[in-house]
């Protein structure tokens, strides 16, 4: 999220006249920190590089004439003055909804003021503006669909840094990523505080009653009211993977309660989104899921998980977890252990808990268990995530993946290249001549070439290690190709 906002800054920038980007800091004439307040670890490190800055900034101000230093983002908009107050030659503090307003709060600057800006917003996604791509050759890109969090999660700052959920009109969403397939990008993954949440109310003409036609994942249930509803996610995954046949989707990070069977459906259905769900579980105890005021329990998310796997074959699941939240036992954390083998999750994020003011949690629980309690359990949670992570990567060998070559293998950068698998799986394998697959699905061996970045290959997985498959390309093909071919026999729809 921080990358695509980091675009969007790009464009506001050289909109007002600033043309260039540079590797440096040290050549830099406007320094921008984009930060994240979710752990406190998480700002000890923006802090750090403030620390740099100021450094930096005492020998930069005799050397460059205009030297800024601006916050944006998330502990921006947490810790706003206070930033300015740090003593950290801070110029302008900028929260994640008032990206548009910093070329004034420059100029602020320029007469001898700090700017500030940290208003959240009902309707700022952005949509308007053309964001300024970082990785510029890159074959891969995000797009943002939607911004904030309406869910209050008691242990998460978010939606007190990124406001209230508010979606881009599908249109401006095609247009994008249009531009983005004519630039040469084959794989988009979509964005979103709560992307699957996604609701395009631009077309609504009238209120209808609230909740009405929103449907929850079975079983899962939410403290949101929705007023309108508009084109929900499975519509705009619907439309994109219809029009772009040739382009991948993924989409992260979304909630476990807005999963419907007709999203479930269109991923099943539609060969070019990526069989791959990020499940957030934060904890296997249904009483600590209750005190997050998460919306589920954990029968409820095994069913679902039960429900995915049934739906989508072959689909790839990660989650989150959150070790020592407030009041969890060893009964608990046991349950959370039980819940990652049973699973058996491909990738998984997981932290210790650290409290943040202003959260439910931080009003209404004590931060009770000891730091080196929650470290040992981290440490537990993690050797039983690789555990059962290490079966899910092995049962890939012998399989043909679909790799998007994304560049050389930083290991064997001269004689190997690496890529993605439709379920997320970091593949490598040696770069030797193959064929390309004919219209008709044949392997033409009078054809053959190395495969280069931006092609779809077809590997055979050869073994794996932990986090990373390794094989042997077979063949250059196009996505929907592959999908007609190999896949339509095994039941699953190819919609070209
Ligand atoms: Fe935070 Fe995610 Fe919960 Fe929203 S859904 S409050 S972003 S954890």
């Amino acid at each position: 999220m921080n990358i695509s906002d980091m675009e969007v800054v790009l464009s506001v920038m050289k909109n007002a006249g600033y043309r260039e980007t540079v590797d440096n800091p040290e050549a830099a004439e406007i320094i921008f920190i984009n930060t994240c307040a979710i752990r406190d670890n998480a700002e000890q490190k923006v802090w750090q590089r403030l620390n740099y800055f100021w450094f930096l900034k005492r020998q930069w101000k005799r050397n460059v004439a205009q030297g800024r230093v601006v916050v944006l983002g998330c502990m921006a908009e947490r810790l706003k003055e206070k930033i300015l107050d740090s003593d950290k030659m801070v110029d302008v503090v900028c929260g994640p909804d008032a990206y548009r307003d910093l070329p004034r709060l420059l100029q602020e600057v320029d007469y001898g003021q700090k700017g500030i800006n940290t208003l959240l917003s009902l309707e700022e996604t952005y949509a308007d503006i053309s964001p300024v791509r970082i990785m510029k050759n890159s074959v891969t890109a995000f797009v943002s669909v939607m911004r904030g969090c309406n869910n209050m999660c008691s242990f998460c700052i978010v939606p007190f840094t990124r406001g209230r959920e508010r979606s881009r009109p599908v249109e401006s969403i095609v247009k994008e990523v249009g531009e983005l397939w004519e630039e040469g990008v084959k794989e988009v993954t979509l964005l979103g505080q709560n992307v699957n949440s996604y609701n395009d109310e631009s077309g609504v003409e009238q209120e209808v009653e609230a909740g009405s036609n929103w449907k929850y994942s079975e079983g899962f249930s939410s403290m949101c009211k929705i007023k309108n509803v508009g084109l929900r996610f499975s519509d705009l995954l619907d439309r994109l993977s219809t029009e772009f046949p040739e382009m991948r989707f993924r989409y992260t990070s979304p909630h476990p309660k807005d999963f419907p069977d007709d999203l479930l459906h269109v991923m099943r259905n539609r060969h070019n989104v990526c069989n791959f769900i990020h499940l957030p579980a934060q904890s296997g105890s249904s009483r600590m899921i209750e005190r997050m005021r998460r919306g589920y329990t954990r029968e409820a998310y095994l069913e679902l998980v039960e429900k995915i796997r049934r739906t989508i074959p072959d689909v790839g699941i990660s989650s989150d977890f959150i070790c020592g939240f407030c009041g969890e036992t060893e009964e608990d954390h046991k349950e959370t252990l039980s819940l990652v083998s049973t699973v058996g999750y491909d990738m998984a994020f997981m932290f210790a808990y650290s409290m943040r003011e202003k959260t439910h949690a931080h009003r209404n629980y004590a931060d009770d268990v000891p730091e080196e309690v929650k470290q040992r359990r981290l440490t537990e949670l993690i050797e039983t995530f690789r555990e059962s992570t290490g079966q899910c990567y092995d049962s890939q060998i012998g399989s043909v993946q679909l790799v998007l070559v994304e560049g050389p293998n930083k290991r064997a950068p001269e004689t190997e290249l690496m890529g993605k698998s439709d379920r997320g799986h970091r593949v490598s394998f040696v770069t030797v001549p193959v064929p390309n697959r004919t219209a008709e699905g044949a392997a033409d061996q009078q054809q053959q070439r190395n495969p280069v970045v931006g092609d779809y290959v077809e590997v055979r997985i050869l073994r794996s290690s932990r986090a990373s498959l390794y094989g042997e390309a077979l063949a250059i093909t196009k996505l929907s190709l592959f999908y007609c071919n190999t896949v339509e026999n095994e039941g699953v729809a190819c919609a070209v």
